[in-house]
């Protein structure tokens, strides 16, 4: 096991509708000792790819995102998160349903700092149907740029988004794939990688 594996049995929480709580360690308090060993982890599987800049989506991708940035020496960029239609030109734009919440929001991510042929890592928190991911791709493409990985904390493996990423051929690194888990006994089982 993992050290993120280790800390998600220890201190995550397993809530009904499939959502995994992970708030003092990932995406409200921060571990950041932990944040470092995963970015370390991303850094040697992604090894000998060119990786110009990191994108990721606010808010809980930002803190992992800078940590695995200083493994990679690079930027790194969040789209925002907005519910404005009336958006300005000089804005690359995607239309993201939310897991969470339930509802949907167009990312932006300003077309200045996307640039074509830069090769983009994108890191989120967690995978659970993919939706977030495709509009960071969306954005990607936009840009004339190109997804070089993808670097996922939690992926949800008995949800659809890990074999619809896998499908379109990205290289998908998941450190923790969780196969199963039970809201009523709080057990989590993780796929073995
Ligand atoms: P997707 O777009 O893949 O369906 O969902 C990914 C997004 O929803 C992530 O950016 C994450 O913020 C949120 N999310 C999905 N599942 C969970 C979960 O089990 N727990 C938490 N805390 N967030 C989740």
């Amino acid at each position: 096991m993992n050290c993120l594996e280790q800390k998600i049995v220890k201190d995550g929480i397993v809530k009904e509708g499939n959502v995994l709580k992970v708030d003092s360690f990932l995406n409200h308090q921060m571990d950041i000792e932990l944040f470092n060993e995963m970015g370390k982890e991303w850094k040697k599987r992604f090894e000998g790819k060119r990786i110009d800049k990191i994108l990721t989506i606010e808010a809980s991708g930002i803190g992992i995102a800078c940590i695995a940035a200083q493994h990679f020496g690079v930027p790194v960029v969040f789209a925002k998160k907005s519910k404005s239609i009336n958006l300005e030109g000089d804005m690359y734009t995607a239309e993201v349903e939310s897991f969470t919440h339930k509802n949907k929001n167009q990312i932006i991510v300003a077309k200045k700092f996307l640039k074509e042929d830069e090769q983009i890592l994108l890191i989120d928190d967690f995978l659970a149907n993919g939706c977030a991911l495709q509009g960071l791709i969306q954005v990607v493409q936009s840009a004339g740029a190109n997804v070089a990985g993808i670097g996922i904390a939690i992926e949800k493996g008995f949800q659809t988004g890990g074999k619809i990423i896998r499908n379109l051929g990205y290289q998908l690194e998941s450190l923790a794939i969780v196969e199963s888990m039970n809201a009523e006994t709080g057990e989590v089982v993780f796929r073995a990688q």
